[in-house]
């Protein structure tokens, strides 16, 4: 059986999107399949704080990566509140995987969680797809 967490030999580009760049799919993926593994440096607790970074994932208690590293793919996979993927894993380790099947060219996205609301959209709103469509429709 495979694993859930292994992940497939997807072709993903990245592209421009709404907000800046994103991560597009090439050719279609199965729902279910695990696309990407979003990884990063551990950065030490004490250095959390003061480090500036957008990228940053809590992969556990008190263990946080910091994924804005060049050979992190998934940093480019922006957030939406109508994701088509979801952000999970075993041990430490994040992967991203489809919720539903992906076609060719659409944009990655998945629900980047309360947090991020928290510490970057605290006097903004939520400038995602989904909401921008329902904010422009009232
Ligand atoms: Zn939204």
């Amino acid at each position: 059986m495979k694993n859930k967490y292994t992940v497939g030999n997807f072709e993903l580009r990245v592209g421009k999107s709404g907000t800046g760049k994103g991560l597009f799919v090439v050719k279609p993926i199965p729902k279910g399949s695990c696309i990407i593994e979003y990884v990063g440096v551990l950065v030490p607790e004490k250095n959390l704080e003061t480090i500036n970074s957008k990228y940053l994932f809590e992969i556990g208690k008190n263990k946080t990566i910091n994924g804005n590293v060049p050979y992190n793919k998934a940093r480019y996979i922006n957030h939406s509140c109508k994701p088509n993927c979801e952000a999970d894993g075993p041990r430490g380790q994040v992967f991203i995987s489809a919720l539903k099947n992906l076609k060719a060219g659409e944009e990655l996205v998945y629900d980047y969680g309360e947090e991020y609301f928290d510490e970057y959209l605290s006097k903004g709103r939520c400038e995602c797809q989904s909401c921008k469509k329902t904010s422009k429709s009232k």
